[in-house]
């Protein structure tokens, strides 16, 4: 089968520069160029999925796709904004209409709410012209609501000279503004893993990041030397009927926690002796799912430091069936991709993000690519499912500057 198309490449950091400079160019002709072009990628987490609410370990990646942002700064405090998704959504208001129950449409939320954020944390943030261009794409669990926050956050950062992205303490500050943009302006009850992902990882690098403490590491993770790849497989699939579950999931583990006097699963003193004295069936699941992906997630850790490589993979797959059958947050497609990726000779696979939906990673020698993508874009045409589409990811680099027109 032909899977050229149903591939969606990076684009190159001139590339992307250019997109969004010409839209900034053609949305706002009286205005010339931008100040710059800032860019912030996308994530994908090899494992240690739906952890962080429990205190626990998780390993992004940033993606070799990005959001970019032209913008240049303004004398007032208006906004306005364009994106080149879709049916090129465009606002105009003011900056005093961005926050919580703003009734902004949510877009321009993710878009702007770092700037309020970044002004209640005593930033003097003003008006703005921005254009964006993204190939990272939408709703896919690739995280393109953070890279979004991110490149804002980035381009508002150097336009306003607070230079936040120049130090790793500023650069937390930043995460911690656009993980608020997500939470508190769009009003979305997220982690912070991707926000995190998008300003910290390192290139050849994954991001372990302890949900507890905040803590941060860089794990060497250079695949191409192995001769191996990461196939990220968006299914496509949103199933949005289950809107409540995330909701139900982290409300158990919280109660789980309370009972056991302690405020995340991740700080239980005995786990195994809480598995013992739940109950509950499916508290027990939920709860052992949190426990073994911890310890999963420490062991790939482990596994990356010393180079073994070869035994990633079955730590993938006891990840995915622990999300399949315990956390039950998988879905009919992701399944699918992960069986038939494994089938045509993946090392490992999993569903990666909150599930119901969204994309698998799997493991794949870099020479059986294609093959792996035929052979899951054949399972999905067998079930009469839309076409899944591919990335390749490679442990990208944060975000930054990627283009400066004029000196600030
Ligand atoms: P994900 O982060 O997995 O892609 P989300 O639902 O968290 O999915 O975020 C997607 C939302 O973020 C979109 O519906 C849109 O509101 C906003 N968004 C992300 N990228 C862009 C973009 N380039 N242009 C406009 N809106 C965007
Ligand atoms: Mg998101």
């Amino acid at each position: 089968m032909e899977t050229d198309s149903m591939k969606i490449p990076a684009w190159t950091a001139s590339e992307g520069a250019h997109r969004a400079r010409e839209l900034f160019g053609e949305a706002f002709p009286e205005l010339g160029r931008p100040s710059g072009v800032w860019a912030s990628p996308g994530r994908i987490n090899l494992i240690g999925e739906h952890v962080d609410y429990n205190g626990g370990v998780c390993l992004p990646i940033a993606l070799p796709h990005r959001t970019y942002v032209a913008l240049r700064p303004r004398e007032d405090t208006r906004i306005r904004l364009i994106s080149d998704e879709g049916d090129a959504p465009r606002w105009e208001g003011d900056l005093s209409a961005v926050k919580p129950d703003g009734g902004i449409p949510s877009w321009v939320a993710y878009a702007a709410g770092v700037a309020w954020a970044l002004q209640r944390d005593g930033y003097a943030v003003g008006g703005f012209d921005a254009a964006v261009a993204s190939c990272v794409p939408l709703g896919a669990g690739l995280s393109s609501s953070a890279a979004l926050e991110c490149a804002m956050g980035l381009a508002l950062d150097d336009v306003y000279g607070f230079g936040l992205a120049a130090s790793p303490a500023g650069r937390a500050e930043l995460v911690a503004a656009c993980i608020s943009a997500e939470n508190d302006v769009v009003g979305a009850p997220t982690g912070g893993m991707d926000q995190a992902a998008s300003l910290l990882t390192t290139k050849d690098h994954a991001l372990r990041l302890d949900c507890l403490t905040g803590a941060t590491t860089q794990v060497p993770f250079d695949l191409a030397a192995q001769g191996l790849a990461i196939l990220v497989i968006d299914t496509q699939a949103k199933h949005s009927l289950v809107d409540g579950q995330y909701g139900q999931r982290r409300a158990l583990c919280e109660r789980v926690a309370a009972e056991e006097g302690v405020e995340t699963l991740r700080q239980l003193p005995d786990p195994a002796a809480t598995l013992t004295r739940l109950t509950d069936p499916e508290a027990v699941r939920r709860v052992r799912h949190v426990i073994s992906e911890i310890e999963r997630t420490e062991e790939f850790v482990e596994l990356l430091t010393k180079g073994r490589y070869g035994e990633l993979g079955a730590l993938m797959d006891a990840s995915h069936a622990s999300l399949r059958d315990d956390y039950e947050v998988s879905c009919p497609e992701l399944d699918t991709a992960v069986e038939a990726s494994r089938a045509a000779g993946a090392w490992g696979a999993r569903m990666t993000g909150g599930g119901f939906g969204g994309s698998a990673i799997a493991l794949v020698e870099e020479r059986n690519l294609d093959a792996t993508m035929a052979a899951v874009a054949q399972a999905f045409m067998d079930n009469g499912w839309r076409g899944p589409r591919f990335l390749q990811a490679t442990a990208a680099g944060a975000g930054c500057r990627v283009s400066k027109e004029e000196a600030l």
